[in-house]
């Protein structure tokens, strides 16, 4: 009788605690970039000369960050970059998330987004210090563009060496993530399609988004939701899934014989900001409450100027309550946002 008085408590007195923006959405989604290098120069993504632009801080810092965060509510966290792979404590800031429980008393859906270079040789320990999912950036399947588009030789086959490697660790399920750009690589759809199928991942499409290092972006180098579905339609007769939640962002495909899966995210043609439950932590210890945010809300300098628990909790709910309603990609007037792609985290 007591757990379940205590159970009833607990929900009733956690619910004002959570964590809601100025629109009433729900922000459960936390993604922590820990580091702004990267040892791939996409060349959608970074122009190729510029290196690191922000700090680091101590690992132990964005543990207190993330705690802070999940006492009002969050429930996922993704970590990212620049490229999460490279930086030093990555496994003892997962351990200690993996010890982390929602405001429900679960674990949290504790993922992590990388390029894979590395991933062959981590999977194994990633896993084992309680990453629970991983998802790999790759944006063609024939080796010679994929080593084009990183600007890294090899590249190709150690990236699928590590996707391999993290299905056979168990950090499942894998999702391999494409972004498409016309005129690049939107000849490789229907190969994703037979690589979903043969390798046993999730292949995600994701249009491009007005976020590189330099100017490349227009509204024509976008390959549409419409588009994607064509082509895969060409490939074999498709079937689309029920959302796994109601935040998802991609709409998902299998094929007739329900073999392979493919999600397409549409940020660009069908916006699903009225969705949206996330939030971001720079590798400096900035929140962004957008992708496409014209500034950073520094919770870091809280914590610099010697700010209680209680601080951060009052800082992170007056900076959620300002989100932003939308972006306004493609609109007149757009304002591309204050940082880029890889000093964000993606
Ligand atoms: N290094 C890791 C990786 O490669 O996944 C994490 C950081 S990377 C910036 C995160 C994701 O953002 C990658 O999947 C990348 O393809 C994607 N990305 C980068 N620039 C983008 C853009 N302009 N539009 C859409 N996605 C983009």
């Amino acid at each position: 009788m007591a757990t379940v008085l205590d159970s009833i408590q607990r929900a009733t007195t956690s619910q004002p605690d959570r964590l809601v923006d100025g629109h009433g959405r729900a922000i459960t989604d936390l993604r922590i970039s820990v580091t702004d290098r990267c040892n791939y120069k996409c060349v959608y993504c970074r122009t190729g000369n510029e290196g690191a632009v922000y700090a680091e801080l101590p690992i132990g810092d964005y543990l207190r960050m993330a705690r802070v965060f999940v006492s009002l509510g969050i429930e996922k966290v993704r970590l990212t970059g620049g490229e999460p792979l490279l930086r030093r404590g990555l496994m003892d800031l997962i351990r200690e998330l993996s010890r982390l429980r929602t405001l429900d008393g679960q674990p949290l859906d504790l993922a992590l987004t990388t390029n894979g270079h590395l991933l062959e040789e981590m999977a194994q320990g990633l896993r084992d210090a309680g990453l629970g999912r991983i998802t790999v950036s790759m944006d063609a399947v024939e080796a010679e563009k994929f080593a084009r588009i990183t600007r890294v030789p090899g590249s190709y086959e150690r990236v699928l060496a590590g996707i391999r490697a993290a299905k056979a660790a168990g950090l499942a399920p894998v999702k391999v993530n494409c972004v498409l750009l016309r005129g690049f690589n939107e000849d490789q759809i229907a190969a994703f399609a037979e690589f979903s199928r043969s390798e046993g991942v999730i292949v995600r499409f994701i249009e491009f988004m007005p976020l590189e290092e330099g100017r490349l972006w227009t509204r024509d180098s976008v390959v549409s939701l419409r588009e994607i579905v064509e082509a895969l339609g060409g490939f074999r007769p498709l079937v689309r899934m029920a959302p796994n939640a109601a935040s998802e962002t991609a709409v998902r495909y299998t094929f007739d014989d329900g073999v392979g899966e493919i999600g397409i995210i549409a940020p660009v043609t069908q916006a699903f900001c009225g969705q949206c439950s996330r939030v971001r932590l720079t590798s400096d210890g900035k929140i962004r409450t957008c992708l496409f945010s014209q500034s950073d809300h520094d919770l870091y300098g809280v914590m610099e100027r010697g700010g209680s628990d209680d601080d951060l909790v009052e800082f992170i709910r007056r900076t959620i309550e300002k989100k932003e309603a939308r972006h306004h990609i493609g609109e007149p007037g757009f304002l591309k946002p204050s940082r880029s792609m890889v000093h964000i985290g993606g």
